[in-house]
């Protein structure tokens, strides 16, 4: 549980249950790398001396609880602690806005469906594909 989420889990009990496992870590580091700003107030993820990102935090819109969403790179975005502590209870609204300029209306009502759906665990596979992503982009940037 990262520190900015603090604020949400008071109001969404579910989150404080939510365990973080090595395959959630490198998806983090794949998302704000892939993004490197904060989707919200645009303000820079900063970097360490191997290019990997040491601030800001993974945004899941639809939250951790939903397996099926929770390794999807159209789920999570960038922020900073304070823009997630605002899309995560002051303005959901403007979250929600947000994804569906950044998706469409029909890529956020497809997200949505998938969110919904149901996907067993299977972490020792989330984990070599978002090392196989965070790698990739590493090498590539894109
Ligand atoms: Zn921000």
């Amino acid at each position: 549980m990262v520190v900015g989420e603090r604020g949400i889990s008071r109001l969404r009990v579910e989150k404080v249950k939510i365990q973080i496992d090595s395959a959630d870590r490198i998806f983090s580091q794949f998302i704000r790398l892939r993004d490197k700003r904060c989707q919200r107030c645009f303000s820079l993820v900063r970097m360490n001396g191997k290019g990997l990102p040491i601030s800001h935090t993974a945004s899941h819109y639809f939250g951790r609880g939903r397996e099926n969403t929770r390794f999807d790179t159209e789920n999570v975005d960038t922020v900073c602690f304070s823009c997630h502590r605002i899309w995560g209870s002051d303005d959901k609204e403007g979250y929600r806005m947000f994804k569906i300029k950044q998706l469409g209306e029909q890529g956020f009502k497809l997200l949505q469906m998938r969110s919904e759906m149901y996907k067993k665990k299977d972490r020792k596979m989330s984990l070599l594909i978002a090392k196989e992503m965070l790698n990739h982009l590493l090498k590539t940037g894109d």
